[in-house]
């Protein structure tokens, strides 16, 4: 089977944490903390912007906002790897299960919950 992008952005991780010797402390654990941390440094940025600022960042915000979202996918990608979860399979699943969940007649314009549509 040929390999996807994701899947060799975690061949290129595992060798990094690997030159590194960092396999110990990658664990599922460790790596699933270090999502949520990445993802609260990715939504510092957001904090007290209006709507319409978030939308428009600054150059060097705009760069930083960008190598947190790197850190978040870097993470969830060594996490997925590490518990042999194909990402890409897994989200096709997901959006599956959201398409019978929300249908697009009764979810149109609605920003509900699946039980309140
Ligand atoms: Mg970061």
């Amino acid at each position: 089977m040929p390999e996807n992008e994701l899947q060799a952005l975690a061949a290129r991780l595992r060798a990094f944490a690997a030159e590194r010797g960092w396999e110990r402390t990658d664990s599922a654990k460790n790596l699933a903390i270090a999502v949520m941390v990445e993802a609260g440094e990715l939504l510092e940025h957001f904090q007290w912007l209006t709507t319409e600022e978030s939308g428009r960042l600054a150059p060097e915000k705009r760069s930083q906002v960008e190598q947190e979202m790197a850190d978040v996918l870097i993470f969830l990608v060594r996490l997925a790897d590490t518990l042999g979860v194909d990402l890409l399979a897994a989200a096709d699943a997901k959006i599956a299960i959201n398409a019978r969940k929300y249908p697009a007649e009764k979810a149109r314009g609605r920003a509900v919950k699946y039980d309140e549509l």
